[in-house]
């Protein structure tokens, strides 16, 4: 989960309480994206089975990290988020790549019900 606005973290915690106390999900945060690249490059690199990220980031933004996502790790759905969900933004971002378009404030119900898509389909 990729947001620069420090409340996105405890929201996400929060909607996903119960799945993370379960072990449904387990989430990491990055405020940036180079601090996700970091993550993802890192040593040890989490499995990650799908990342989640904001558009509009101070530095490298969401669709910049897409695209560096996209020719690194082909194989990572992306789903990106954003407060202003215009069918131009929409377009450009399925373009290159990203497997989900959401708007914000995140609809965590439809959420929940595209990762459980998204894990049925990759069979994880
Ligand atoms: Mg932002």
């Amino acid at each position: 989960m990729v947001d620069d606005e420090p409340d996105a973290k405890e929201l996400f915690r929060q909607n996903f309480r119960r799945e993370i106390r379960k072990g449904v999900y387990v989430f990491d945060f990055a405020q940036s994206g180079m601090e996700a690249l970091g993550l993802l490059e890192g040593e040890d690199a989490p499995e990650v089975i799908l990342v989640l990220s904001d558009i509009n980031m101070p530095g490298m933004t969401g669709v910049e990290l897409l695209e560096q996502i996209k020719q690194k790790w082909p194989d990572i759905p992306v789903f990106m988020i954003t407060a202003y969900g215009d069918a131009t933004t929409e377009g450009t971002v399925r373009e290159k790549g990203a497997e989900n378009f959401l708007t914000k404030p995140v609809d965590f119900p439809a959420l929940k019900e595209k990762l459980s898509e998204l894990i049925t389909e990759s069979g994880v």
